[in-house]
């Protein structure tokens, strides 16, 4: 069985707790995209983490986490994150890293830090991870697969001469940096190549026999619908594709064999990097609900800086259910809500005087306005509740009224951000 865990809002939605709590019955757990720009934070009994590149099973002794073809491979940073979770008392994970998965080089990270600084005020907000310059390179056919590595060095020397020449040309009369140089690029992946052996594995080959054997296999997905670069809000979108459709490129498993779409939407909006976001709010309102936002308020995992909050809403959400295929939805962090006395949920957008609710594309998006309806707040705490029946009546009118807009079953409910804070439908 293969069941993808999407976002289907900007990120930050909650997909990694959803996946540690769905770990424990998992087998294995797959990131198919994406590197170490996005974080997830964790609550379970080893404490609190920020994971960026592993999956988030990483923290039961029974699962396999697979790193796939799909991700932008940081090693350091992969290698560095494990100990971090090893030294906070996480037993050694078992970690499989795609063969055919590229490498993120430390030029990428330069190039993305260069690039945003030359764009200043126009920029996208890039975590600078170096996630567009890997993508960039990955598809002009410029990159390094793992098994590079540990193919011919000559061969590899000559590529990154090639490499080195290109890169050059920016680095000198674009950004007026230092040059590479290729003996220096040839020895750090050297050092890679030590660095990640012990994980280097055919994963599609392994996934490909735990579906025959009847596994569990999880497929994390990080950011969410809106960020999408084909389905999203481009240009503010991350470089690879955010939906659960590329799970199965990304990871290197039959399309057919996604059998259940878990679309984790979020109870209000957030969102971080620039791009318009038509619920967004400001001022006193979007400060209290950053406070009390999430575990510990809304501050990205990856960067810290506040993230830009918003009400619900159900066109974006909508859309972003459809495109990913959700089969059920994970509505999360709804025990935030609990303090406020009236609760709006965007309905609609009026794009140039006609009301839609359609999610349309980027030029149009700027100029949509929200068309809101007001549902009354519950006004207490909702944590620790266990049973869909005993939430407070105005809380299920909300649960339900969002299932409504969204067209899809709301089966789990997220009311704290702990393995265990769960109401299941
Ligand atoms: P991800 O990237 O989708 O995994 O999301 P993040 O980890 O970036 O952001 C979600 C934040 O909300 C984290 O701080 C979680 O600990 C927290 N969280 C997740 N679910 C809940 C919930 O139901 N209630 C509360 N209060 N916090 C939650």
């Amino acid at each position: 069985m293969v069941r993808a865990i999407v976002g289907a809002n900007w990120g930050d939605e909650g997909k990694g707790k959803i996946t540690d709590m769905l770990a424990k019955e998992s087998d294995i757990i797959v990131r198919f995209q994406g590197g170490s720009n996005a974080g997830h934070t964790i609550i379970n009994n080893y404490g609190k983490f920020a994971l960026h590149l592993l999956p988030s099973g990483v923290f039961y002794s029974h699962t396999t986490s697979i790193i796939g073809n799909g991700v932008a491979l940081n090693i350091p940073f992969l290698v560095q994150e494990v100990k971090e979770i090893t030294d906070q008392g996480v037993p050694t994970p078992k970690i499989l890293v795609s063969d055919r998965a590229q490498i993120l080089m430390p030029y990428h990270i330069l190039l993305d830090t260069y690039e945003e600084a030359r764009l200043a005020g126009k920029s996208f907000g890039s975590t600078k991870s170096g996630i567009a310059p890997f993508y960039s390179d990955k598809y002009a056919k410029i990159g390094f697969q793992v098994s590079e590595l540990f193919g011919d060095p000559k061969e590899l020397m000559e590529k990154v001469e090639n490499v080195c020449k290109l890169k050059n040309v920016l680095l000198e009369h674009l950004y007026h940096q230092p040059k590479l140089k290729p003996k220096e690029i040839f020895d750090t992946l050297m050092e890679y190549k030590e660095l990640v052996a012990p994980y280097v594995c055919d994963t599609a080959a392994f996934l490909h026999d735990a579906i025959r054997e009847g596994k569990t296999i999880l497929l994390e997905g990080q950011l969410g619908s809106l960020k999408d670069p084909d389905h999203g809000i481009y240009p503010m979108v991350t470089s690879s594709s955010t939906l659960a459709a590329y799970g199965a490129i990304g990871a290197g498993v039959p399309p057919y064999e996604i059998r259940t779409i878990t679309t984790v939407v979020k109870a209000y909006s957030s969102a971080v990097g620039a791009g318009a976001f038509v619920t967004e709010i400001f001022g006193e309102e979007a400060d209290e609900l950053r406070r009390r936002g999430g575990d510990g308020g809304e501050f990205g995992a990856t960067t810290g800086r506040p993230r830009r909050m918003g009400w619900f809403d159900a066109v974006a959400s909508r859309y972003g259910c459809r495109v990913q295929g959700a089969t059920e939805v994970a509505l999360t962090v709804l025990d935030v809500l609990g303090y406020l006395d009236a609760l709006p949920i965007c309905i609609g957008y009026e794009v140039d005087g006609k009301i839609t609710k359609d999610f349309p594309t980027t030029p149009e998006l700027s100029r949509a306005k929200p068309v809101y309806k007001t549902l009354p707040g519950w006004k207490c705490e909702i944590r620790g509740i266990k049973k869909y029946e005993e939430l407070p009546e105005n809380c299920r009118k909300y649960i339900e009224a969002i299932e409504a807009e969204l067209g899809v079953p709301v089966t789990m409910i997220s009311n704290g951000p702990g393995r265990d804070e769960i109401i299941m439908r």
